[in-house]
């Protein structure tokens, strides 16, 4: 069977984790290793963090324009997370996943509900955890890239963050980068092969059955 005729609809990986549990790292080495996945490039209205860049790791955007986009209902979910809000931009999202490529969400657990409750046969969800809150701490100063009274807030919404464990179809103890990542390939090869059997093997087989012996 040609790959063209293998199109699938795509499913989306959300992967949520408490700031500085090193989710982003084991994020961006799955996007680059995997060229059926894309990443959802979210919209925030905090600035940029020294290093970011607009339209690579967020849409940075102004209070208003978050308003016209909640308005127009462009956004697959958004939510307030730290006193900022962010969402994830619908249309990039639909046309990949028409398209059958994957999608990865690097979002918190309001997102990862909202989408879940859309989509839920379409929705993989990885939560990422810490080895311990002081090994949290230790990362969130290590990056240095923000301000100590908002490192102080982060680690004191980890826990918040954590309560949500549970929601998630998979959970990674990120002790060990190379480990958690093995992991991580290994649950979204699992996943995306369980979907093309539903999706293009059935009609498939019934082809190779109908073939005269
Ligand atoms: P940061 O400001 O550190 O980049 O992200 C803060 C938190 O916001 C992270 O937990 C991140 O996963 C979450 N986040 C980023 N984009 C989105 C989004 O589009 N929707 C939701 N619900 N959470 C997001």
């Amino acid at each position: 069977m040609p790959n063209s005729q293998r199109l699938r609809r795509g499913l989306m990986l959300i992967v949520s984790s408490p700031s500085g549990a090193g989710k982003t790292s084991l994020c961006r080495r799955l996007m680059a290793d995997h060229a059926d996945l894309d990443l959802s490039i979210s919209v925030t209205t905090r600035s940029p963090r020294p290093g970011e860049k607009d339209g690579r790791e967020y849409h940075f955007i102004s209070d208003a324009a978050m308003d016209d986009l909640v308005k127009n209902d462009a956004l697959l979910e958004w939510a307030a997370v730290h006193d900022h809000r962010y969402g994830s931009p619908r249309e990039p999202v639909e046309k990949a996943l028409s398209q059958g490529q994957n999608v990865l969400f690097d979002i918190d657990w309001q997102g990862a509900q909202r989408i879940s409750a859309k989509a839920p046969s379409d929705v993989v969800r990885v939560f990422i955890l810490p080895p311990s809150m002081e090994e949290l701490k230790r990362r969130l100063y290590a990056r240095a890239q923000d301000a100590d009274d908002v490192i102080q807030r982060r680690l004191s919404r980890a826990k918040g963050e954590i309560a949500h464990w549970a929601e998630y179809d998979y959970v990674i103890l990120n002790d060990d980068f190379d480990r958690s990542y093995a992991e991580l390939v290994h649950i979204y090869h699992s996943e995306t092969a369980r979907r093309s059997r539903g999706l293009w093997i059935a009609p498939f087989v019934d082809e190779l059955m109908s073939e005269p012996l």
